[in-house]
């Protein structure tokens, strides 16, 4: 079972995730897996340090995308498909959706393309339960602000408008999947946001 977490920078996907898993990791059978796009295995990390680079500010859009393409390739290949094999649960920090929203939204390079070179990297693979934290992008980039002081540079350089875009794509993209869909109000005290991504769990996972 493969249950996936979106959401704009600063909604608090990592904090939540490691919480909720904090709380009922322990008791979860099968075994559950942890992984972070992008990134996630040694190949990819490095893919992501290209892309994330400040340096390769002159990235061509079909670049980022494929980049991010070839890093979940090898994500899914390496350590998510071999966990579901295993019946692990494999949570993971964004995935397919966050390409759609950012490079196919955000970036303008359409949903559906970047949604049809993603099928290809990961040989169709999509989640069965996917969390959107919804946050609006400015309060969403403040958290961040206060929170990680040395990332401003980077999202200075996507400014306002870049992340007013990619919030849309996710409301999109989440209009386009709403059997997997599960949208939480990440405004919210982080309490109450775990609270309610376990009460969707304890619904939903298999037993
Ligand atoms: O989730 P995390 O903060 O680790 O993501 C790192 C950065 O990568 C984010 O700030 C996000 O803006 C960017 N990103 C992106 N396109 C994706 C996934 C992440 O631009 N498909």
């Amino acid at each position: 079972y493969f249950v996936s977490f979106e959401g704009p920078d600063g909604a608090g996907k990592s904090t939540v995730l490691k919480e909720v898993l904090d709380k009922i990791g322990p008791k979860l059978k099968p075994q559950y897996l942890v992984t972070r796009e992008p990134g996630g295995s040694k190949i990819a990390e490095k893919i992501r340090d290209i892309i994330l680079d400040p340096a390769n500010d002159k990235m061509d859009a079909k670049t980022e995308a494929l980049l991010y393409a070839a890093a979940r390739s090898q994500h899914v290949e390496e350590i998510i498909r071999p966990a579901l094999s295993e019946g692990k649960i494999v949570f993971s920090d964004r995935f397919v959706d966050s390409s759609l929203a950012y490079q196919g939204e955000g970036r303008d390079l359409g949903i559906k393309e970047v949604k049809q070179i993603n099928d290809f990297a990961t040989g169709k693979l999509d989640p069965d339960l996917t969390f959107f934290l919804d946050i609006a992008p400015e309060v969403g980039l403040n958290r961040i602000q206060k929170l990680r002081p040395g990332q401003e540079d980077r999202l200075e350089q996507e400014n306002i408008a870049f992340h007013k875009k990619v919030y849309a794509g996710f409301l999109k993209v989440k209009n386009l999947y709403p059997d997997r869909f599960v949208t939480i109000d990440a405004s919210q005290p982080i309490d109450d946001v775990v609270n309610q991504v376990i009460e969707t769990l304890e619904k939903r996972l298999p037993e």
